[in-house]
């Protein structure tokens, strides 16, 4: 869904969005993502505020399971022509304004803006649960699931070293 950002109107513009995120665009949603948004323009600056709802698809970082969870997120954003960049050659973004971003062309992806809140919500390391066992590094199995026989010593990187030259 896309927006020109000189016919966003004076009395601003209020946005109820609803579409799914499909798998070749970094993020998938089980049903529609839906948001209600309120889009102002302030001369050449687009504030978005409101609220975004979805169930994400995600695999464990751990043990690979594949499985959903649901994010609610506010927004408060603002946009400013990439064009306002390239003019001013010591532009700094303030940094009290962490949620910046950047439009071209006149022209704002509102579908790209609510994909990348939802990335930026989502944790480095996804993980099915807190506890999560992961799996067996020797054969592979789930150990959430069940135990195998397999004997593994889990070494400190910074001690390998040590342990390799205490065995020579
Ligand atoms: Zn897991
Ligand atoms: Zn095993």
């Amino acid at each position: 869904m896309k927006i020109t950002v000189s016919e966003i109107e004076e009395q601003g513009l209020d946005l109820n969005f609803s579409e799914r995120l499909s798998r070749n665009s970094l993020l998938e949603s089980e049903g529609p993502v839906t948001a209600r948004l309120r889009i102002e323009r302030r001369g050449n600056e687009v504030v978005i505020q409101g609220e975004i709802h979805g169930r994400i698809a995600l695999q464990c970082s751990r043990c690979l399971i594949n499985f959903h969870r649901d994010l609610s997120l506010s927004v408060d954003l603002q946009y400013h022509p990439a064009s306002e960049v390239a003019r001013e050659e010591t532009y700094e973004v303030p940094r009290e304004e962490i949620d910046i971003g950047f439009y071209s062309n006149d022209e704002l992806d509102i579908t790209q803006v609510v994909r990348e809140q939802l990335i930026l919500s989502l944790p480095m390391k996804a993980l099915c649960d807190e506890e999560c066992k992961g799996l067996c590094p020797v054969c592979g199995a789930d150990m959430n699931l069940q135990r195998c026989e397999c004997k593994y010593e889990s070494v400190d990187p910074r001690l390998e070293g040590l342990r390799k030259l205490l065995s020579k």
